[in-house]
């Protein structure tokens, strides 16, 4: 058992000064870790060498006598409504970086693909599909090079921003974190953040980082500055645009109950080649009767979460031989996918 003045508590202790306490950062080493080993002089600049990448912190900053963490600089761009908000959102961005570095090594072989405009990307994805569904949104970012994860072990008691994009080894990398079972959700906020990586938001310094803390996905207020927008109305056109809007406004009117609602937005979502998903969201945007849709959308729910949805092809997409043991097993803390030993 490692005493209040070991070495390895010491460095977990000093990461207060960045919003983290030690047993957060505690939770982020491998299983395999044991505070013992950074008694020794090799055992203690391994755990300086896997803090130093897992948040994105410079080395040195770890290695003095007293030491003191420093992020790494970084372009970061935080979308909150919530200004006291941006120590934790910065903590958020440091762990985003040590995850994308990894998801970014993990498809260093597929070629990026220049962005294209909202219509063109629906247009593809409608070609293999009846509707712009999450698992194929997805899949198609991951072809064209741009990883999609779901952060669903978000460290207990740290602030979870909805989602957020970063550039890494020269690609966007997309993170969504929001705790969310609703398929039409999560395709929303990976829309969103398509947005932005598609309208150029993630400037071309290595690292840019964007974080998005919370996104009027359901009863929140609309957006405040330009890339916002931008960022949505891709958002809002590649899930359906104007034929989605008019389709929900069809729908406004009769008492429902969230079956009915539910059915009636499959039949508008079957002619017009939307999400029925979608449909209820802006219905509800419409409405603003956000409880009678997140009922509705419990009954579109198939067996499917949509957490496991982003992961299950990220899954597919990942080359886990490009990655490093600690690694993988860091991407199994994040995001609950074990590809070690596959
Ligand atoms: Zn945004």
């Amino acid at each position: 058992m490692a005493t209040a003045t070991s070495p390895a508590r010491k460095l977990f202790s000093a990461f207060k000064a960045l919003g983290l306490s030690a047993p957060q950062v505690r939770a982020l080493m491998p299983d395999w870790w044991d505070d013992e080993a950074a008694t020794d002089e090799g055992g203690l600049l391994e755990l300086q060498i896997l803090l130093a990448r897992r948040l994105n912190v410079s080395l040195v900053s770890l290695q003095s006598q007293q030491p003191q963490p420093a992020f790494r600089s970084t372009t970061q761009r935080f979308k909150t409504v919530h200004p006291e908000g941006s120590t934790q959102l910065a903590v958020a961005a440091s762990i985003g970086h040590g995850l994308a570095q990894l998801l970014a090594s993990s498809c260093a072989s597929t070629p990026l693909r220049p962005p294209v405009e909202a219509d063109t990307l629906r247009q593809e994805l409608l070609k293999s599909g009846k509707a712009v569904t999450l698992d194929a949104l997805c899949e198609w970012l991951w072809n064209a090079g741009i990883p999609v994860v779901h952060v669903t072990g978000w460290p207990n008691g740290l602030r979870r921003p909805d989602a957020m994009c970063v550039r890494a080894s020269g690609r966007p990398v997309v993170m969504v974190v929001r705790k969310e079972t609703a398929l039409a959700k999560l395709a929303y906020l990976v829309s969103h953040e398509a947005g932005h990586v598609m309208s150029g938001h993630l400037s071309s310094d290595e690292n840019a980082v964007l974080v998005d803390d919370t996104l009027p996905v359901d009863n929140q207020r609309s957006f405040f500055d330009q890339d916002e927008k931008q960022a949505d109305a891709y958002a809002m056109n590649l899930l359906g645009g104007s034929t989605l809007v008019a389709s929900s406004k069809k729908l406004v009117g009769p008492a429902y109950s969230e079956m009915s609602l539910a059915a009636a937005a499959l039949g508008e979502a079957q002619k017009a080649e939307l999400d029925a998903g979608q449909v209820i969201l802006s219905w509800a945007r419409l409405t603003e009767d956000w409880k009678l849709a997140n009922l509705a959308l419990r009954f579109l729910k198939t067996t499917e979460i949509a957490p496991i949805v982003i992961n299950d092809v990220a899954k597919r997409h990942m080359h886990h031989e490009m990655l490093p043991n600690d690694g993988l097993d860091h991407i199994f803390k994040l995001t609950g996918m074990d590809l070690r030993g596959v």
